[in-house]
């Protein structure tokens, strides 16, 4: 039997996303919505939804077996222990928390009600990272020593609740926290140190951008540059190992990939690079360095909810531990620290 779920929050990610993932799903049908906003409302009228008149209501609705919490980051908590609390399994959007104070409280609900909770990493299944992961893994390019990820936009923070500390806004809490996970997911490795530095160029209350650096144990350095002033992007990824590079430019595009066929050269001419010459950075020849391009593979997000059903029914473990949400949130409680301090900071996997 399929089952029932109520969207919390029928904003951006509530409709845009959730709604559309779960509409004309195979496993999951949609018992109706609660949004506090009466356009909200109006606007799921509109499509023949049932919409719920208070959070109790969903609460006391004993067919529905799963809520998608999408709503501003800093009201997660509450929806989700009650609802919990009221015997249903939750999806909750990212980022979970505040903190990983928070988030015990969260997973401590669930256990005692033994019921599912899974956060939305939905990032988890973007062919970008997918495709960069499969990489770091292979081998292709050698040991990788170094992994640079970037998102940048140039509108600013949005308008909304994003720019207010109060809801849990910023950068780092918004796309930091997928783009931290997915580093996380690729390297297999302790977290030695973390170095963050926030930008406040278009608002002070909270970060609208952040450079993060990451120092693993397995000699991994890794860097998240997230911005949204910046009128020309720098490329998605670019990844360095030992015998090649690679570079994703833009989300879509093939990964470019250079490999170092040979490691000398018959001769190397110099070049010449602004006043000068040089021969330490004139480019390779084409019979020490192949060029190649690798296409994105197909990764499919509906699989998300299909986890989270196989996992209500008991047939399969949740995509999204526990542990994995907690070690992130671990990594932005950091980034906040090593921020204020203006300095790196050391991390303790085990705190
Ligand atoms: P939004 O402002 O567009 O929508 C939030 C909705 O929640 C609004 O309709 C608002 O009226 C409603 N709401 C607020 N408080 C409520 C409450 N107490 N009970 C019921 N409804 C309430 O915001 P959004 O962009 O949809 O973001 C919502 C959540 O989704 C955030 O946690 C955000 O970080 C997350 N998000 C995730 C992704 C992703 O890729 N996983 C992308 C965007 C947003």
């Amino acid at each position: 039997m399929k089952k029932r779920l109520c969207i919390i929050g029928f904003g951006g990610m509530g409709y845009g996303f959730h709604y559309h993932q779960t509409v004309d799903h195979d496993l999951i049908e949609l018992a109706g919505i609660y949004d506090i906003a009466e356009s909200r409302v109006e606007k799921a009228k509109k499509k023949g939804i049932y919409t719920y008149s208070s959070l109790e209501e969903v609460l006391n609705d004993k067919t529905v077996d799963l809520v998608t919490i999408a709503t501003p980051n800093d009201s997660h908590l509450e929806i989700a222990v009650k609802c919990l609390e009221a015997g249903k399994n939750v999806i909750c959007e990212k980022p979970v928390t505040m903190s990983c104070a928070e988030y015990r409280i969260m997973v401590d609900a669930a256990k005692k009600a033994g019921k599912m909770l899974m956060v939305h990493q939905n990032r988890r299944w973007d062919a970008d990272y997918l495709a960069m992961k499969k990489i770091y893994e292979s081998g292709e390019i050698g040991t990788v020593f170094n992994i640079e990820s970037r998102v940048h936009g140039s509108r600013g923070i949005p308008g909304d609740w994003r720019k207010e500390k109060i809801h849990g806004g910023g950068m780092l809490y918004d796309w930091g926290v997928h783009l931290i996970d997915q580093i996380l997911q690729m390297v297999d490795s302790k977290i030695e140190t973390v170095y963050c530095r926030m930008s406040h160029i278009t608002n002070d209350e909270v970060d609208d951008g952040f450079k993060l650096e990451m120092h693993f144990e397995n000699g991994v350095d890794a860097l998240i540059d997230l911005g949204t002033l910046n009128f020309i992007s720098m490329p998605r990824f670019y990844m360095q190992g030992t015998t090649g590079t690679a570079i994703l430019k833009d989300w879509s595009d093939n990964i470019q990939v250079g490999s170092c066929r040979e490691w000398y050269e018959k001769e190397v001419k110099p070049v010449l690079a602004g006043s000068g010459l040089t021969k330490t950075m004139a480019p390779r020849d084409d019979v020490t360095l192949e060029e190649y391009e690798i296409e994105l593979p197909k990764s499919d997000v509906y699989d998300f909810y299909r986890n989270a059903v196989d996992v209500i029914e008991g047939k399969a473990d949740q995509f999204i531990k526990h542990e994995e949400v907690m070690r992130v949130l671990k990594v932005i409680e950091a980034s906040f620290e090593s921020d204020r301090l203006g300095m790196p900071v050391a991390f303790k996997e085990d705190c």
